[in-house]
């Protein structure tokens, strides 16, 4: 992890905001994620923060990954356009899948080539993959139980269960190779039973599958799992444990297993640097006014559902504060309650770590504050 003393020093040079980049810890999270998940190949989801360099790092140590639009698609492919075109092909289920559901007519014609991997729900997109990508494979999205996830998914993706196997025989019948399920369990996943759910509901369907005469070979098992925010969050080791022993008890050798962490691989890998730009009282309490808000860095705040932490410094006296971005909007407030000292005064740095998901990527230029300068270290 970046020190104080590092982030100082690069605040300093670079100025702020200031979002701080650690490659070495990516690499540290993706070796986690392979060591107690031996059997699952990680497909970062590259939503979670689309920066190259963090595709390129994590591309260096054997990730795949999970990519939702033809943009991200081509950062991924940026990095295996080295390869022979045989390669490429032979390759790129191992290294890409779309797992966006729904899929405009366009980005199906443009991801055609590349006879991607991809993922449905319905019908109509059966059609439409038909028509405009026939060169996909497919992965049948289902929807499972979300049970106290920070961020919801099932509301807008996911086959019934009770419809999956009449999907998977539409799209063969179709003339479409289907492959297998993926789902999604909810973002920030701290109730591991969502996991056990799902994993059982996949499995049923896969035997139900084969009894009608389609053997599906892949499992993904999506994204979902949490990062250490606080201490609340159960070790990583834990789930593991409990997904290995479910994917042994009921999924064969022969099925491939993927997943597609996003948060996890990117959540502890940064920290921004933010300055104080203004300090008032109001009704009493101390506010403090700094450099990045919830338009730009802290978007996850909103659009995440997730807290930050700001920590100072400067050492001092403290109390509990509000602080606030710097747009003119009252939407702009990053915390109500940071124990923080009384002493900050302009110019001050403050930190937040473990905002590499789901912020920077959300960044706008609202009010003509640009997002915050990226730095990478350790790459
Ligand atoms: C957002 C998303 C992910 C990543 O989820 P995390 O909770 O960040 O791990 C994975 N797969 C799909 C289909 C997604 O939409």
């Amino acid at each position: 992890m970046v020190t104080t003393a590092q982030m100082k020093k690069l605040a300093s040079a670079h100025g702020t905001p200031l979002f701080i980049l650690d490659h070495a810890e990516l690499r540290k999270n993706f070796k986690q994620f392979k060591k107690y998940l031996p059997r699952v190949q990680p497909y970062y989801a590259v939503k979670a923060n689309p920066a190259a360099e963090i595709v390129e790092t994590l591309y260096k140590v054997g990730s795949s990954f999970d990519v939702a639009s033809f943009p991200e698609f081509q950062i991924v492919h940026e990095n295996i356009k080295d390869l022979s075109a045989k390669q490429r092909q032979d390759f790129i289920w191992d290294k890409i899948i779309y797992a966006n559901p729904i899929k405009a007519t366009k980005t199906l014609e443009q991801l055609d080539q590349y006879k991607p991997l991809v993922t449905y729900d319905n019908l109509d997109e059966i059609r439409k993959i038909k028509k405009y990508a026939p060169h996909a494979g497919l992965a049948l999205r289902l929807k499972v139980p979300n049970t106290g996830a920070m961020v919801e998914l099932s509301s807008k993706f996911g086959a019934n269960p009770g419809e999956a196997v009449d999907l998977i025989l539409a799209a063969t019948k179709a003339g479409l190779g289907v492959e297998g399920l993926s789902f999604h369990v909810g973002s920030q996943t701290t109730n591991f039973q969502n996991f056990v759910q799902a994993i059982q509901l996949a499995s049923s369907i896969f035997k139900e599958s084969e009894s009608r005469g389609v053997k599906l070979k892949l499992l993904d098992i999506g994204g979902g799992f949490p990062a250490p925010y606080d201490s609340g969050v159960k070790p990583f080791k834990e789930l593991a444990a409990t997904l290995n022993s479910e994917l042994h008890r009921l999924f064969p050798k022969s099925i491939e297993i993927l997943a597609e962490p996003g948060r996890y691989m990117v959540a502890t890998a940064a920290t921004l640097v933010a300055s104080i730009i203004g300090k008032a009282v109001r009704d009493g309490k101390l506010c403090y006014y700094i450099d990045d808000g919830v338009y730009h860095t802290f978007s996850g705040i909103i659009f995440d559902h997730c807290k930050y932490h700001i920590h100072a410094f400067k050492k001092g006296p403290s109390q509990i504060c509000a602080v606030f971005g710097p747009t003119c909007d009252a939407l702009d407030t990053i915390s109500l309650s940071e124990e923080l000292p009384e002493n900050l005064g302009l110019g001050d740095l403050v930190y937040s770590p473990n905002i590499g998901a789901y912020s920077q990527a959300s960044s706008t230029y609202f009010n003509g504050f640009p997002p915050a300068t990226i730095v990478h270290i350790n790459r």
